[in-house]
């Protein structure tokens, strides 16, 4: 029996595949590269020493999802394929949520029509919205998203659990990313972003390498130690580790389950300056800017109910994550090559 990983082709996908590999899982790949490359999957072979099965699908395409399932034994899905950008969502609500949520619907459809009913799905701290106050706990309220990318991961996570509350033989868990940067030690896969990153890491690891000249800082005058904001980074090798934890737990009970994945601590922009610094030994130049809308000031998890019952807790601290993004970034300064 396999698992299904859609988006594996992805950041977080390619270094959970790897990890699941390294465990002795079967693994099945979907990606329609929309947001990858090929290459990354000849990375995961490289690093893992392993082969796995490739399907070029999008999970809109609900022949291309039947024909996998009628042709692979699935015992469970991990699903990270999603369009995740911010900004291009309130540019692009509807292909935001027609990818997301259509996507993730027919997926789900599908899933149920071939009796594989064990899902893990990546969500995003995001679902907290503006109000709660960190660290944050899987039982506060969720909604007030500021965006329709986080709207469509707090849509999904309702769609989940009525679907649970309608079938009690799913077993679904609901991982709520706090800030995954870093890449695999090897330098060999990493975080590839289109353009001009909108995320913090891959920003600042541009302006080290000299592809940006400066770091625009969002705003210095939040309610913080030095008023930069404060986030919640997580290696994102620490990240996939917990998804092994978590399509184990799916594996083993029918039940609904909602886990922080992040390290419960929180440092501000100007920490990840100075850290990516030391680690790199590269001068970052950055310029206070004006806030962007829809941040705020502190966000970052309480990650006990992961430690308690998936027996996960991060690892790495943030001079690993800055050390393995800077050796991703040097070595590959244009990202994957292009197919
Ligand atoms: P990514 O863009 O690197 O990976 C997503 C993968 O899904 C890509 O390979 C893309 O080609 C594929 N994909 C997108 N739409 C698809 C479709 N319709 N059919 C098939 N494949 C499709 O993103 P990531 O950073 O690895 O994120 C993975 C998941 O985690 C996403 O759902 C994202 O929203 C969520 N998440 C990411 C972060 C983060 O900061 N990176 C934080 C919280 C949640
Ligand atoms: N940030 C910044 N400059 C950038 C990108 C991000 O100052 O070019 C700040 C942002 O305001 C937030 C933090 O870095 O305080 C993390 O932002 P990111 O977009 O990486 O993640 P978010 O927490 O918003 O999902």
């Amino acid at each position: 029996m396999a698992i299904l990983v859609t988006g594996g082709a992805g950041y977080i996908g390619s270094h959970t595949c790897i990890e699941l590999l390294n465990a002795g899982y079967e693994i099945i790949i979907l990606d329609n590269f929309y947001n990858s490359k090929r290459e990354s999957l000849n990375r995961i072979k490289e690093l893992s020493g392993k082969d796995f099965k490739f399907y070029e699908c999008d999970i809109r395409d609900r022949k291309g999802l039947d024909n996998i399932f009628e042709n692979e034994k699935i015992e469970a899905v991990i699903h990270f394929a999603g369009l995740k950008a911010v900004g291009e969502s309130c540019r692009k609500p509807l292909e935001y949520y027609d990818n997301n949520i259509g996507g993730t619907v027919t997926l789900c459809q599908a899933m149920r029509d071939h009796g594989v009913k064990k899902i893990v799905f990546s969500s995003s701290a995001t679902v907290y919205g503006m109000n709660n106050i960190s660290p944050l706990r899987e039982d506060m309220q969720t909604g007030g998203t500021t965006n329709p990318y986080g709207t469509t991961k707090y849509m999904i996570e309702i769609i989940l659990q009525d679907l649970y509350k309608a079938d009690n033989e799913w077993s679904i868990a609901l991982l709520r990313y706090f800030n995954p940067i870093g890449a695999h030690k090897s330098g060999r896969i990493g975080e590839d972003p289109n353009g001009i990153p909108n995320n913090l890491m891959p920003y600042i690891s541009q302006v080290a390498i000299g592809k940006l000249p400066c770091l625009n800082i969002f705003g210095n005058d939040y309610d913080t130690p030095d008023g930069t904001g404060v986030r919640d980074y997580i290696h994102v090798v620490d990240l996939a580790l917990g998804h092994v934890k978590a399509v184990e737990k799916v594996m083993g009970c029918k039940e609904l389950n909602i886990y922080n994945l992040g390290t419960g601590t929180g440092y501000s922009v100007l920490d990840i300056v100075n850290a990516f610094k030391k680690a790199s030994g590269v001068d970052v130049p950055y310029k206070i800017a004006p806030r962007r809308d829809g941040d705020i000031a502190t966000c970052y998890s309480d990650p006990s109910k992961a430690l308690k019952e998936l027996g996960w807790k991060a690892e790495r601290g943030l001079e690993e994550m800055c050390e393995d993004t800077w050796r991703w970034q040097k070595n590959n300064p244009d990202g994957y090559p292009d197919d």
